[in-house]
Protein backbone atom coordinates (compact mmCIF):
# COMPACT_ATOMS: atom_id res chain seq x y z
CA UNK A 1 0.00 0.00 0.00
CA UNK A 2 2.90 2.31 1.16
CA UNK A 3 4.51 1.96 -2.35
CA UNK A 4 0.94 3.27 -4.52
CA UNK A 5 0.44 6.09 -2.02
CA UNK A 6 4.24 7.17 -2.50
CA UNK A 7 4.10 6.60 -6.40
CA UNK A 8 0.61 8.66 -6.72
CA UNK A 9 2.36 11.24 -4.36
CA UNK A 10 5.51 11.73 -6.79
CA UNK A 11 3.02 12.11 -9.78
CA UNK A 12 0.85 14.65 -7.97
CA UNK A 13 -1.99 13.04 -7.57
CA UNK A 14 -4.17 11.09 -4.25
CA UNK A 15 -4.05 7.39 -4.49
CA UNK A 16 -7.29 6.47 -2.34
CA UNK A 17 -6.23 3.45 -0.12
CA UNK A 18 -6.41 2.03 3.11
CA UNK A 19 -4.80 2.95 6.37
CA UNK A 20 -1.95 1.10 6.77
CA UNK A 21 1.15 -0.21 4.48
CA UNK A 22 1.45 -3.78 4.98
CA UNK A 23 -1.52 -4.43 2.92
CA UNK A 24 -1.31 -5.40 -0.98
CA UNK A 25 -3.12 -2.36 -2.54
CA UNK A 26 -4.92 -4.53 -5.15
CA UNK A 27 -5.27 -8.18 -3.78
CA UNK A 28 -7.75 -8.89 -0.67
CA UNK A 29 -8.03 -5.17 0.87
CA UNK A 30 -9.13 -4.42 -2.85
CA UNK A 31 -10.96 -7.56 -3.73
CA UNK A 32 -13.54 -7.61 -0.64
CA UNK A 33 -14.39 -3.62 -0.67
CA UNK A 34 -10.82 -1.95 0.81
CA UNK A 35 -11.72 0.82 2.73
CA UNK A 36 -9.45 4.02 4.38
CA UNK A 37 -9.78 7.44 5.61
CA UNK A 38 -10.95 8.89 2.78
CA UNK A 39 -13.55 6.41 1.98
CA UNK A 40 -16.87 8.42 3.43
CA UNK A 41 -16.52 10.58 0.37
CA UNK A 42 -14.29 9.47 -2.16
CA UNK A 43 -15.60 5.88 -2.29
CA UNK A 44 -14.24 2.64 -1.27
CA UNK A 45 -10.94 0.87 -3.14
CA UNK A 46 -13.87 -1.38 -4.97
CA UNK A 47 -15.80 1.89 -5.79
CA UNK A 48 -12.58 3.44 -7.04
CA UNK A 49 -11.30 0.57 -9.42
CA UNK A 50 -11.35 0.64 -13.06
CA UNK A 51 -10.10 -2.75 -14.72
CA UNK A 52 -8.46 -5.69 -13.22
CA UNK A 53 -6.07 -7.84 -15.25
CA UNK A 54 -6.14 -11.86 -14.13
CA UNK A 55 -5.57 -15.04 -14.82
CA UNK A 56 -8.79 -17.02 -14.71
CA UNK A 57 -9.01 -20.57 -13.38
CA UNK A 58 -9.18 -22.35 -16.49
CA UNK A 59 -5.68 -20.47 -17.00
CA UNK A 60 -6.99 -17.57 -19.47
CA UNK A 61 -4.89 -14.05 -19.19
CA UNK A 62 -7.77 -11.55 -19.19
CA UNK A 63 -9.37 -8.01 -18.64
CA UNK A 64 -11.93 -7.23 -16.89
CA UNK A 65 -13.83 -3.48 -17.03
CA UNK A 66 -17.10 -2.43 -17.14
CA UNK A 67 -17.05 -3.20 -21.66
CA UNK A 68 -14.96 -6.58 -21.38
CA UNK A 69 -16.28 -9.49 -18.81
CA UNK A 70 -18.44 -6.90 -16.74
CA UNK A 71 -20.11 -9.62 -15.02
CA UNK A 72 -17.01 -11.06 -13.89
CA UNK A 73 -15.62 -7.34 -13.19
CA UNK A 74 -18.87 -6.41 -10.83
CA UNK A 75 -18.07 -9.62 -8.99
CA UNK A 76 -14.16 -8.98 -8.35
CA UNK A 77 -15.71 -5.06 -6.61
CA UNK A 78 -16.41 -6.60 -3.39
CA UNK A 79 -16.63 -10.49 -3.70
CA UNK A 80 -13.42 -11.12 -2.41
CA UNK A 81 -9.94 -12.28 -2.95
CA UNK A 82 -9.10 -16.24 -3.97
CA UNK A 83 -12.22 -16.92 -5.35
CA UNK A 84 -12.63 -15.76 -9.08
CA UNK A 85 -8.92 -15.41 -10.15
CA UNK A 86 -5.39 -14.31 -9.49
CA UNK A 87 -5.23 -10.88 -9.86
CA UNK A 88 -2.24 -9.45 -11.67
CA UNK A 89 -2.95 -5.89 -11.82
CA UNK A 90 -5.69 -3.22 -11.12
CA UNK A 91 -5.93 0.17 -12.09
CA UNK A 92 -7.14 2.48 -9.63
CA UNK A 93 -8.85 5.94 -10.05
CA UNK A 94 -6.72 8.64 -8.58
CA UNK A 95 -7.00 12.42 -9.01
CA UNK A 96 -5.36 16.02 -8.09
CA UNK A 97 -3.89 16.29 -4.40
CA UNK A 98 -5.82 18.26 -2.03
CA UNK A 99 -4.96 19.97 1.17
CA UNK A 100 -6.31 17.59 4.67
CA UNK A 101 -7.66 18.94 7.71
CA UNK A 102 -7.08 16.60 10.71
CA UNK A 103 -8.77 16.41 14.38
CA UNK A 104 -6.26 14.26 16.69
CA UNK A 105 -7.81 13.65 20.01
CA UNK A 106 -6.54 11.46 22.97
CA UNK A 107 -6.38 11.77 26.74
CA UNK A 108 -5.40 9.39 29.64
CA UNK A 109 -8.50 7.22 29.92
CA UNK A 110 -10.27 6.51 33.49
CA UNK A 111 -13.73 4.53 32.10
CA UNK A 112 -16.08 6.96 33.58
CA UNK A 113 -14.58 9.36 30.65
CA UNK A 114 -14.27 6.91 27.75
CA UNK A 115 -18.31 6.24 28.35
CA UNK A 116 -18.89 10.05 28.28
CA UNK A 117 -16.13 10.27 25.20
CA UNK A 118 -17.40 7.60 22.92
CA UNK A 119 -21.02 9.56 22.68
CA UNK A 120 -19.61 12.41 21.31
CA UNK A 121 -19.26 10.30 18.44
CA UNK A 122 -21.82 8.06 18.57
CA UNK A 123 -24.07 11.86 18.74
CA UNK A 124 -22.15 12.63 15.86
CA UNK A 125 -19.94 10.79 14.04
CA UNK A 126 -23.36 10.46 10.90
CA UNK A 127 -23.34 14.66 10.68
CA UNK A 128 -19.49 15.07 10.70
CA UNK A 129 -19.37 11.76 8.15
CA UNK A 130 -21.36 13.28 5.74
CA UNK A 131 -18.84 16.49 6.49
CA UNK A 132 -15.83 14.75 4.74
CA UNK A 133 -14.55 13.53 8.02
CA UNK A 134 -13.20 9.81 8.43
CA UNK A 135 -10.64 8.15 10.34
CA UNK A 136 -10.65 5.68 13.51
CA UNK A 137 -11.72 6.08 17.32
CA UNK A 138 -11.10 3.83 20.23
CA UNK A 139 -12.54 5.24 23.74
CA UNK A 140 -9.63 7.97 24.02
CA UNK A 141 -8.06 8.23 21.23
CA UNK A 142 -9.63 9.64 17.36
CA UNK A 143 -7.54 10.32 14.87
CA UNK A 144 -9.56 11.96 11.58
CA UNK A 145 -9.37 13.53 8.46
CA UNK A 146 -11.14 15.79 6.01
CA UNK A 147 -9.97 17.38 2.37
CA UNK A 148 -13.14 19.74 2.28
CA UNK A 149 -13.07 22.27 5.43
CA UNK A 150 -10.10 24.21 6.80
CA UNK A 151 -9.13 24.53 10.28
CA UNK A 152 -11.87 27.20 11.67
CA UNK A 153 -14.29 25.29 10.44
CA UNK A 154 -12.78 22.25 12.15
CA UNK A 155 -12.69 23.40 15.22
CA UNK A 156 -16.23 24.50 15.10
CA UNK A 157 -17.35 21.49 14.06
CA UNK A 158 -14.88 19.55 16.45
CA UNK A 159 -15.95 22.27 19.39
CA UNK A 160 -17.46 19.08 21.54
CA UNK A 161 -14.79 16.53 21.34
CA UNK A 162 -12.08 19.66 21.59
CA UNK A 163 -13.96 20.58 24.90
CA UNK A 164 -14.00 17.50 26.41
CA UNK A 165 -10.48 15.87 25.40
CA UNK A 166 -8.88 19.20 27.27
CA UNK A 167 -11.23 18.66 30.32
CA UNK A 168 -9.68 15.63 30.49
CA UNK A 169 -6.30 16.56 30.34
CA UNK A 170 -5.85 15.50 26.87
CA UNK A 171 -4.60 16.78 23.49
CA UNK A 172 -6.68 18.27 21.20
CA UNK A 173 -4.83 19.01 17.52
CA UNK A 174 -6.44 20.42 15.02
CA UNK A 175 -4.05 20.48 11.86
CA UNK A 176 -3.72 21.55 8.34
CA UNK A 177 -1.78 19.01 6.21
CA UNK A 178 -0.64 19.69 1.88
CA UNK A 179 -1.89 16.85 0.98
CA UNK A 180 -3.45 13.58 2.36
CA UNK A 181 -0.29 12.29 1.41
CA UNK A 182 1.72 14.05 4.04
CA UNK A 183 -1.05 13.18 6.69
CA UNK A 184 -0.45 9.81 5.74
CA UNK A 185 2.80 9.55 6.24
CA UNK A 186 2.85 11.89 9.43
CA UNK A 187 -0.15 10.35 11.13
CA UNK A 188 -1.33 6.72 9.88
CA UNK A 189 1.87 5.79 8.47
CA UNK A 190 3.60 7.86 11.40
CA UNK A 191 2.95 8.75 14.77
CA UNK A 192 0.04 5.75 14.97
CA UNK A 193 1.78 2.92 13.48
CA UNK A 194 1.86 0.63 16.39
CA UNK A 195 3.90 -2.83 16.44
CA UNK A 196 2.67 -6.43 16.78
CA UNK A 197 4.55 -9.25 18.48
CA UNK A 198 5.47 -11.78 15.65
CA UNK A 199 2.88 -15.09 16.22
CA UNK A 200 0.68 -13.40 18.08
CA UNK A 201 -2.96 -14.82 16.74
CA UNK A 202 -4.95 -11.65 16.20
CA UNK A 203 -8.58 -11.37 15.38
CA UNK A 204 -11.36 -9.03 14.83
CA UNK A 205 -14.65 -8.92 14.28
CA UNK A 206 -16.55 -5.90 12.85
CA UNK A 207 -20.45 -4.91 12.36
CA UNK A 208 -21.36 -2.00 9.92
CA UNK A 209 -23.54 0.35 11.80
CA UNK A 210 -26.48 2.05 9.71
CA UNK A 211 -27.05 5.59 10.09
CA UNK A 212 -30.50 5.12 10.89
CA UNK A 213 -28.61 3.71 14.34
CA UNK A 214 -27.48 7.04 14.71
CA UNK A 215 -30.60 8.69 14.85
CA UNK A 216 -32.08 7.05 17.35
CA UNK A 217 -31.49 7.86 21.15
CA UNK A 218 -31.98 4.28 22.23
CA UNK A 219 -29.57 3.07 19.76
CA UNK A 220 -27.37 5.24 20.42
CA UNK A 221 -26.86 4.76 24.32
CA UNK A 222 -26.97 0.93 23.55
CA UNK A 223 -24.02 1.53 21.28
CA UNK A 224 -21.74 3.09 24.00
CA UNK A 225 -22.45 0.82 26.27
CA UNK A 226 -21.88 -2.15 23.87
CA UNK A 227 -18.30 -0.49 22.85
CA UNK A 228 -18.00 0.09 26.73
CA UNK A 229 -19.02 -3.97 27.64
CA UNK A 230 -16.98 -4.86 24.67
CA UNK A 231 -13.54 -3.10 26.31
CA UNK A 232 -14.75 -4.30 29.69
CA UNK A 233 -14.47 -8.00 27.98
CA UNK A 234 -10.70 -7.69 27.47
CA UNK A 235 -11.07 -6.63 23.73
CA UNK A 236 -10.20 -3.61 22.24
CA UNK A 237 -12.86 -1.74 20.52
CA UNK A 238 -12.44 0.59 17.11
CA UNK A 239 -15.04 2.21 15.56
CA UNK A 240 -14.02 2.93 12.10
CA UNK A 241 -15.15 5.68 10.32
CA UNK A 242 -14.47 5.12 6.44
CA UNK A 243 -18.21 3.62 5.30
CA UNK A 244 -18.34 5.35 1.95
CA UNK A 245 -21.77 7.58 3.48
CA UNK A 246 -21.32 10.63 1.53
CA UNK A 247 -20.18 8.90 -1.72
CA UNK A 248 -23.09 6.93 -1.27
CA UNK A 249 -25.23 9.95 -1.41
CA UNK A 250 -23.77 10.56 -4.81
CA UNK A 251 -23.15 7.49 -6.73
CA UNK A 252 -25.01 4.07 -7.30
CA UNK A 253 -23.81 1.26 -6.11
CA UNK A 254 -21.68 -0.33 -8.34
CA UNK A 255 -20.33 -3.19 -6.64
CA UNK A 256 -20.73 -6.60 -5.29
CA UNK A 257 -20.38 -5.37 -1.70
CA UNK A 258 -23.29 -5.71 0.96
CA UNK A 259 -25.48 -2.64 0.34
CA UNK A 260 -25.48 -1.45 3.97
CA UNK A 261 -21.97 -0.40 3.28
CA UNK A 262 -23.39 2.70 1.67
CA UNK A 263 -25.97 3.39 4.23
CA UNK A 264 -23.86 3.04 7.15
CA UNK A 265 -21.62 5.38 9.32
CA UNK A 266 -19.11 3.01 11.64
CA UNK A 267 -17.12 -0.39 11.17
CA UNK A 268 -17.42 -1.80 14.59
CA UNK A 269 -14.70 -3.38 15.56
CA UNK A 270 -13.83 -5.69 18.74
CA UNK A 271 -9.86 -7.39 18.55
CA UNK A 272 -8.10 -9.32 20.61
CA UNK A 273 -6.11 -12.90 20.18
CA UNK A 274 -3.90 -15.37 21.94
CA UNK A 275 -0.51 -15.25 23.03
CA UNK A 276 1.78 -18.30 21.34
CA UNK A 277 1.33 -21.58 23.40
CA UNK A 278 -2.25 -20.55 24.54
CA UNK A 279 -3.95 -23.61 25.63
CA UNK A 280 -7.12 -24.81 23.60
CA UNK A 281 -8.79 -23.64 26.55
CA UNK A 282 -7.69 -20.10 26.53
CA UNK A 283 -8.06 -20.09 22.77
CA UNK A 284 -11.90 -21.73 23.38
CA UNK A 285 -12.63 -18.70 25.69
CA UNK A 286 -11.51 -16.23 23.07
CA UNK A 287 -13.29 -17.19 20.25
CA UNK A 288 -16.49 -17.17 22.69
CA UNK A 289 -15.52 -13.76 23.65
CA UNK A 290 -15.17 -12.29 20.00
CA UNK A 291 -18.69 -14.27 18.89
CA UNK A 292 -20.30 -12.59 21.77
CA UNK A 293 -19.00 -9.28 21.03
CA UNK A 294 -20.09 -10.22 17.02
CA UNK A 295 -23.36 -11.19 18.05
CA UNK A 296 -23.53 -7.99 20.63
CA UNK A 297 -23.42 -6.00 18.02
CA UNK A 298 -25.99 -7.60 15.21
CA UNK A 299 -28.44 -7.49 17.99
CA UNK A 300 -28.12 -3.72 17.86
CA UNK A 301 -27.24 -3.28 14.19
CA UNK A 302 -29.54 -5.78 12.62
CA UNK A 303 -29.55 -4.03 9.28
CA UNK A 304 -26.38 -3.69 8.63
CA UNK A 305 -23.62 -6.54 7.62
CA UNK A 306 -19.97 -7.37 8.61
CA UNK A 307 -16.92 -6.89 6.85
CA UNK A 308 -15.45 -10.11 5.27
CA UNK A 309 -11.74 -8.75 5.16
CA UNK A 310 -12.17 -8.06 8.84
CA UNK A 311 -14.39 -10.62 10.32
CA UNK A 312 -15.34 -12.95 13.18
CA UNK A 313 -13.91 -16.08 11.41
CA UNK A 314 -16.28 -18.21 12.86
CA UNK A 315 -19.13 -16.17 12.30
CA UNK A 316 -22.50 -18.04 11.20
CA UNK A 317 -24.29 -17.04 8.10
CA UNK A 318 -21.73 -15.66 6.69
CA UNK A 319 -22.50 -15.40 2.96
CA UNK A 320 -25.78 -13.36 3.75
CA UNK A 321 -23.76 -11.57 6.29
CA UNK A 322 -21.02 -10.23 4.12
CA UNK A 323 -22.76 -10.18 1.07
CA UNK A 324 -26.64 -10.47 1.55
CA UNK A 325 -29.11 -10.08 -1.50
CA UNK A 326 -25.83 -10.27 -4.04
CA UNK A 327 -24.34 -13.30 -3.07
CA UNK A 328 -26.70 -15.14 -5.26
CA UNK A 329 -25.77 -13.94 -7.91
CA UNK A 330 -21.73 -13.82 -6.96
CA UNK A 331 -22.65 -17.55 -6.41
CA UNK A 332 -23.42 -17.65 -10.51
CA UNK A 333 -20.32 -15.73 -11.27
CA UNK A 334 -18.13 -18.10 -9.54
CA UNK A 335 -19.82 -21.02 -11.13
CA UNK A 336 -19.44 -19.59 -14.53
CA UNK A 337 -15.52 -18.80 -14.25
CA UNK A 338 -14.88 -21.59 -11.99
CA UNK A 339 -17.16 -24.54 -12.62
CA UNK A 340 -14.71 -26.94 -11.28
CA UNK A 341 -13.81 -25.42 -8.02
CA UNK A 342 -10.37 -24.65 -8.91
CA UNK A 343 -10.29 -21.74 -6.12
CA UNK A 344 -11.64 -22.10 -2.23
CA UNK A 345 -10.67 -20.24 0.70
CA UNK A 346 -12.53 -20.08 4.04
CA UNK A 347 -15.77 -18.08 3.92
CA UNK A 348 -15.37 -16.86 0.16
CA UNK A 349 -17.82 -17.18 -2.92
CA UNK A 350 -18.85 -20.53 -2.85
CA UNK A 351 -16.86 -21.81 0.13
CA UNK A 352 -18.85 -25.02 1.09
CA UNK A 353 -17.83 -26.40 4.52
CA UNK A 354 -19.23 -30.14 3.35
C1 LIG B 1 -2.46 -4.45 10.08
C2 LIG B 1 -3.69 -4.50 9.23
C3 LIG B 1 -4.34 -3.33 8.89
C4 LIG B 1 -5.47 -3.35 8.07
N1 LIG B 1 -6.05 -2.17 7.69
C5 LIG B 1 -7.07 -2.20 6.83
C6 LIG B 1 -7.63 -1.00 6.30
O1 LIG B 1 -7.20 0.10 6.61
N2 LIG B 1 -8.66 -1.08 5.45
C7 LIG B 1 -9.19 -2.28 5.08
O2 LIG B 1 -10.12 -2.29 4.27
N3 LIG B 1 -8.67 -3.44 5.52
C8 LIG B 1 -7.64 -3.43 6.40
N4 LIG B 1 -7.12 -4.61 6.85
C9 LIG B 1 -7.73 -5.88 6.43
C10 LIG B 1 -7.18 -6.26 5.06
O3 LIG B 1 -7.99 -5.66 4.06
C11 LIG B 1 -7.21 -7.79 4.91
O4 LIG B 1 -6.29 -8.34 5.82
C12 LIG B 1 -6.92 -8.22 3.49
O5 LIG B 1 -7.24 -9.57 3.38
C13 LIG B 1 -5.48 -7.97 3.09
O6 LIG B 1 -5.29 -8.42 1.78
P1 LIG B 1 -3.84 -8.86 1.28
O7 LIG B 1 -3.93 -9.14 -0.18
O8 LIG B 1 -2.86 -7.83 1.72
O9 LIG B 1 -3.59 -10.17 2.17
P2 LIG B 1 -3.54 -11.70 1.83
O10 LIG B 1 -3.66 -12.40 3.15
O11 LIG B 1 -2.34 -11.97 0.97
O12 LIG B 1 -4.84 -12.02 0.95
C14 LIG B 1 -6.14 -12.00 1.48
C15 LIG B 1 -7.06 -12.80 0.55
O13 LIG B 1 -7.07 -12.25 -0.77
C16 LIG B 1 -6.60 -13.20 -1.71
N5 LIG B 1 -5.69 -12.53 -2.63
C17 LIG B 1 -4.60 -11.79 -2.32
N6 LIG B 1 -3.98 -11.38 -3.43
C18 LIG B 1 -4.71 -11.88 -4.47
C19 LIG B 1 -4.57 -11.78 -5.89
N7 LIG B 1 -3.56 -11.16 -6.45
N8 LIG B 1 -5.50 -12.41 -6.66
C20 LIG B 1 -6.53 -13.08 -6.09
N9 LIG B 1 -6.72 -13.20 -4.76
C21 LIG B 1 -5.80 -12.60 -3.97
C22 LIG B 1 -5.87 -14.28 -0.92
O14 LIG B 1 -5.95 -15.52 -1.57
C23 LIG B 1 -6.64 -14.27 0.38
O15 LIG B 1 -7.82 -15.05 0.26
C24 LIG B 1 -5.99 -4.60 7.65
C25 LIG B 1 -5.34 -5.78 8.01
C26 LIG B 1 -4.20 -5.74 8.79
C27 LIG B 1 -3.50 -7.03 9.13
Amino acid sequence: MDEAYLFAHYHGVLFAGGTVTTIGASGGWLLNGGHGVLSGSLGLGADRVLQFGLVTPDGREIIANQCQNARLFWALRGGGGGAFGVILNATHLVQAEMPTTSAIFSFPASGDNERTYMALPAENMRDWALAGWGGPSTTNMTALANPYINTSQAEIMMAPAIHFVQSQNGTALIQRFRSYFDYYVTIMNGSLVASEATSVASFLTSRLIPETAFQNETTKGLMVDNIMNIKASGLVPWVLNTTPLLYGRAQPQQTALHPAWYKSVWISTAQGGWRPGASLHERKLFSGLLRQATQSWMTIATEGCSYANEADPWMEDWADQFWGENYAKLLEVKNEVDPDGLLGCWHCIGWDAS
